[in-house]
């Protein structure tokens, strides 16, 4: 057996396990993961500091999960927009495709709580289907491995499924989305990154919600998938009582570049049935957003999103104070020091003149100079 599946299985899975490794009680447990299953594994154990902390929140099951029963189970309708199994095409160049529904943790929080933790990968007859789908999707040119976590496959699997992939010519790039680099970093083996620099362009987006998870081990491994060619992104769930602070999102964003991955999304929290109890208010975020714009790296800081309930797809969400006012003349701007600044727009052919206003009186100046100073170059 490989060893990063003989520790996977190593992970604590029931709620006795649980009893003795952090002196919880059994029985609470036991209910939630026949509901909603339960893995730990020993990385993310061992990054737990204390009872209720923001790595133990994140994995071990709460009483809340079963008593939030209005809620649906698929608030984003991915199930109606599926036209074949296990792939959802919602946008108009780009589908994502289940390819199992094991993951190396099962987060609390989950969007697909309805689906993960059972057994089976995409089966060769499924795989098949997708691709005839794909073939036939001329305008699809992005397709993203999601699941569960891709990178559980076993090797021979996850290049059946790039391989067939790179026979649709039209396809240019191939994403995964992952959290095993930050849970089982093991997983991420030299002969793994030789399968997937086979395939290239392939971009990860791994998900991190918090700066305790980006331990020296799995910094090594982000970095060997970074050697790997492989453009790393983060994706971040935005999560009551564990990361909605802009200080612990700073720490976050920060050590992510440290590890070589951009932040790329933070999500508002979706409205699915037995996460409920994880939510803040938008307001949250757009705060975290407002105190890392200007003040730390533009690198560093991710778009917020809200994936609308209903199917809408991601939307951004951006503080609305930068853009003050906006008009054929003007745009009037706000800066991260809450300074106001304005940018004339440009004249229009009939030789209208530039408004002289403020702060900008140097730019017109040099529009009025005629070469725009980039010849000058
Ligand atoms: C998030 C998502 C994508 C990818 O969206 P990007 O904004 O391109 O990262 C594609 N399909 C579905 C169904 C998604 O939820």
């Amino acid at each position: 057996m490989e060893e990063w599946r003989r520790i996977l299985a190593n992970s604590v899975v029931k709620a006795k396990d649980l009893a003795d490794h952090l002196g919880v009680d059994p029985k609470e447990i036991e209910a939630i993961v026949g509901e909603y299953p339960m893995r730990i594994t020993p990385t993310v154990m061992a990054t737990i500091k204390e009872k209720g902390d923001a790595i133990w929140r994140q994995v071990v099951p709460d009483p809340a999960e079963l008593e939030d029963e209005d809620a649906e189970a698929d608030p984003l309708v991915e199930d109606m927009m599926s036209p074949v199994p296990h792939l959802v095409h919602r946008y108009p160049d780009r589908v994502l495709l289940m390819v199992t529904n094991q993951c190396p943790i099962y987060c609390r929080f989950c969007t697909r709580k309805r689906l993960v933790g059972k057994p089976g990968f995409l089966k060769k007859g499924e795989l098949d289907l997708a691709i005839a789908y794909l073939r036939d999707h001329t305008e699809v040119r992005d397709v993203i491995l999601s699941g569960g976590d891709p990178l559980l496959l076993p090797d021979h699997l996850l290049e059946r499924i790039l391989k067939a992939l790179r026979t649709i010519p039209h396809l240019e790039i191939i994403r995964i989305g992952s959290r095993v680099p930050g849970t089982l970093p093991e997983r991420i083996t030299p002969k793994l990154c030789e399968i997937v620099k086979k395939y290239h362009p392939v971009y990860m987006n791994l998900h991190f919600n918090h700066p305790d998870e980006l331990t020296p081990e799995v910094k090594a491994a982000c970095g060997m998938l970074a050697d790997a060619g492989v453009p790393l992104g983060a994706q971040t769930v935005l999560l009551k009582g564990i990361n909605d602070d802009p200080e612990i999102m700073k720490r976050l964003v920060h050590q992510l570049l440290l590890a070589r991955v951009k932040p790329y999304y933070l999500y508002q929290a979706d409205l699915t049935k037995g996460t409920n109890h994880f939510r803040t208010t938008v307001e949250t975020g757009m705060s975290i957003i407002r105190a890392l714009q200007g003040h730390t790296s533009g690198m560093a800081v991710p778009h917020f999103v809200i994936d609308a309930p209903g199917g809408g797809g991601k939307i951004p969400v951006l503080p609305a104070d930068y853009l003050v006012h906006l008009d054929e003349d003007i745009a009037v701007l706000k800066n991260y020091e809450n300074k106001t600044f304005h940018y004339p727009q440009p004249t229009k052919s009939n030789g209208r003149e530039l408004p002289m206003v403020g702060a900008h009186s140097a730019l017109t100046a040099c529009r009025n100079g005629g070469n725009g100073g980039m010849d000058d170059l």
